[in-house]
């Protein structure tokens, strides 16, 4: 598999920009099926760890924000707070169809649908539920979004 060797190669390009990717989970109401995937990948098997990604336990300190489940309405708030506080430049990655596009609860007076629909989104990773491989490959796709978006504002504050 390429991704482990790319993934070393983005976080070490990330890491001479002198940050390190750190990541906040939040589930806006999917099954819990994806969240465990999200888990796998920080098991000894997968250890995203050793590149460096973290997982916080507060989106203050987030980097990258990787969210799974559609968006119901009882979470909304509480996914916008998350939002709101992880600081600028953020990414966000929606894991697994619910929260690319509502999946099974798309149409649900529940929920108001994926995550697109209240934020941006920066990557999408489908699956019901993605394998780690895939979310791997997401943050691996989100990273180098991180790079760009940490460039554009090196750029703005320049003007
Ligand atoms: S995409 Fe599938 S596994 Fe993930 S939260 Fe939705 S129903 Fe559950």
């Amino acid at each position: 598999m390429k991704t482990s060797r790319e993934l070393e190669e983005k976080i070490n390009e990330i890491k001479k920009l002198g940050k390190s990717p750190w990541v906040f989970h939040v589930n806006t109401g999917g099954c819990n099926g994806c969240d465990i995937e999200i888990i796998d990948t920080l098991t000894p098997y997968y250890d995203v760890e050793r590149f460096g990604i973290k997982r916080v336990s507060s989106p203050k300190q987030a980097d990258i924000l990787l969210v799974t489940g559609p968006v119901t309405r009882q979470s909304y708030k509480s996914y916008m707070k998350a939002y709101e506080a992880t600081p600028d430049p953020k990414i966000v990655v929606a894991i697994g169809n619910c929260a690319c596009s509502g999946g099974i609860c798309h149409d649900s007076f529940t929920t108001l649908g994926g995550v697109d629909k209240v934020t941006p989104v920066d990557v999408y990773v489908p699956g019901c539920p993605p394998r780690p491989e895939a979310l791997i490959y997401g943050i691996l796709l989100s990273l180098g979004k991180v790079e760009q978006k940490i460039q554009e504002k090196r750029f703005k504050e320049t003007e």
